[in-house]
């Protein structure tokens, strides 16, 4: 047997910034230079907003201060009409609902199965009263996005996709984000590019992104200083909300160097996923939900099923997996867990029953497994995983 590690892997540290984004930060700080529009042209969000948009194959980019700010401004691009019904899974991250009311919307929430994606029946039930799809692709679990395109298609309605958490994920060959009107991206700590916090959004329409850029900040004339979006933005000029959600230079500073990094972050997440994956579902205690034929994956964290386990035993295998220092979270017995959508008691309203969401919630897990983990650590948290479920079921 090999020596596995004596102490368990730290799953929330990051990999280390690349050096370039040092040099171009001390760059930035020697000149004070911070803000977007203060430039002439080709700031570093500015060139972010470029590379991005080409990295993706959107035509373009905004970049704003959090991927929750991306929702809020696609919505609001949308002109969605005061208490517009957007649909969103109801497994998701409390941001997401959290947008849809900050955009003076009602979310309406949809079911999802055992395999952590939307369930198709329950869309289309609900979508002949709703004005505007928003799918969350939760944990990078990619749901059926050809069949959601076409209902949505069918019934006349706007799809956004929250892609926070599938940065480099495909679907049909196809990169998550530029399937719908509107893809939104997070580049808080936890995703695959690291700047603390920030989010972009990307989409091929003209109308919506210049619309987006000005309720970003962009204020007077700074429009401009998005060249692509010129046209388009004049028009809006002046007849638009500003809320000011723009990102600042120093994080444009932090992402850019990152960019080059994601295919081989992608490549490893998924490798480090499938390896874990498959010693859980190897042990009997767990099924781990495949990914749908479409779909090639970019995860950083994963998520299985408890089999079999009752109540108390699925509450004391998340105390004995962090006795082993691998801490895994079941979203719904974890308390006032962001993902639990009882816990999102701003929604007006009651909370809807939702079956199917809450009995998975009840037996699914959540470990983090960043890309930069060696084999080695892999193997510490999946026996540490599979260890405390031999206690907890004796
Ligand atoms: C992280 C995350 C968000 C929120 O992103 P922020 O940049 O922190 O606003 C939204 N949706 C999903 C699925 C996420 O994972």
């Amino acid at each position: 047997m090999r020596d596995l590690p004596v102490t368990a892997p730290n799953t929330y540290t990051s990999e280390p910034i690349p050096e370039a984004a040092q040099e171009a930060i001390d760059a930035m700080m020697r000149s004070g230079d911070l803000f977007r529009y203060t430039a002439a042209k080709d700031s570093p969000v500015a060139l972010l907003e470029q590379e991005f948009a080409a990295l993706l194959g959107s035509k373009y980019a905004l970049a704003v201060s959090s991927c929750s700010a991306a929702l809020f401004l696609a919505l609001k691009a949308l002109d969605l009409p005061r208490d517009a019904k957007v649909l969103i899974p109801a497994f998701t991250f409390a941001a997401v609902p959290s947008a849809v009311i900050h955009a003076d919307c009602l979310p309406v929430l949809v079911e999802v199965g055992d395999n952590y994606r939307v369930d198709l029946d329950d869309l289309e039930r609900k979508i002949a009263s709703a004005d505007a799809v928003l799918i969350s692709h939760m944990r990078g679990h990619t749901s059926d996005m050809d069949a959601i395109i076409a209902l949505a298609e069918q019934h006349g309605l706007p799809l956004v996709e929250d892609a926070a958490h599938s940065l480099g994920t495909k679907w049909n060959g196809q990169n998550i984000g530029t399937l719908g009107k509107i893809g939104c991206f997070s580049f808080q700590s936890y995703k695959m590019i690291n700047a603390g916090e920030g989010g972009i959004m990307i989409t091929d329409d003209a109308e919506l992104v210049a619309r987006a850029v000005i309720m970003s900040g962009a204020y007077e004339h700074n429009w401009a200083k998005h060249a692509i979006v010129g046209d388009e933005a004049a028009k809006w000029q002046n007849k638009l909300p500003l809320y000011n959600l723009r990102m600042q230079n120093l994080s444009a500073c932090v992402i850019r160097p990152q960019l080059p990094e994601l295919a081989r972050r992608v490549a490893d997440g998924r490798s480090n996923h499938d390896y874990v994956a498959e010693r859980l579902e190897g042990s009997g205690y767990f099924t781990v939900p495949a990914p749908l034929n479409a779909e090639l994956r970019a995860p950083d964290s994963i998520q299985f099923n408890l089999k079999d386990f009752t109540p108390a035993q699925a509450q004391a295998y998340m105390d004995a997996t962090k006795a082993l220092g691998v801490s895994t979270q079941v979203f719904g017995l974890s308390q006032d867990n962001a993902r639990a959508f009882w816990n999102w008691q701003f929604i007006p309203g009651d909370t809807p029953a939702l079956p199917k969401t809450r009995a998975m919630l009840a037996k699914a897990c959540d470990t983090r497994l960043p890309a930069r983990l060696t084999r080695d650590e892999l193997d510490y948290i999946a026996d540490a995983l599979i260890e405390a479920a031999t206690k907890v079921r004796g």
